[in-house]
């Protein structure tokens, strides 16, 4: 899915309940839960690239975003930020939604905060 696509939707479910984003992104798991619904996480497990076997979701306190992607076979862990606009951001999953919520309350286009929320952040 394009980036312009995915950013169109969570301005939609962000504008339509802006309370409730709030109350999702107090928790680790529902916030990855609405990331993966919202299409900006990829929804299925990666595949293991040493044994090609589908990786699980494990918890993982040590990780900012409490969660990862893990091969059961071969132990190679995987984050869950894999081919997603959150790689290589600094921020956690949690402030980062938080942070785009932010900018479509103060009317940011889809674009400016892209731009914000990727580059600067
Ligand atoms: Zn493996």
């Amino acid at each position: 899915m394009e980036i312009e696509s995915r950013l169109d939707r969570i301005e939609r479910i962000v504008s339509e309940a802006p309370t409730q984003i709030l109350d999702i992104t107090r928790f680790h798991d529902k916030t990855l839960e609405f990331l993966k619904d919202s299409s900006l996480l990829k929804s299925e497990s990666p595949i293991c690239n040493n044994c090609t076997n589908q990786m699980s979701l494990m918890h993982n306190k040590n990780k900012a975003d409490r969660f990862q992607y893990r091969c059961r076979s071969c132990n190679i862990a995987k984050t869950i930020r894999y081919n997603s606009i959150f790689e290589g951001s600094r921020l956690t999953l949690i402030e980062f939604t938080r942070l785009m919520l932010y900018y479509f309350i103060e009317g940011y286009s889809i674009q400016e905060t892209h731009e914000e929320t990727a580059n600067n952040y």
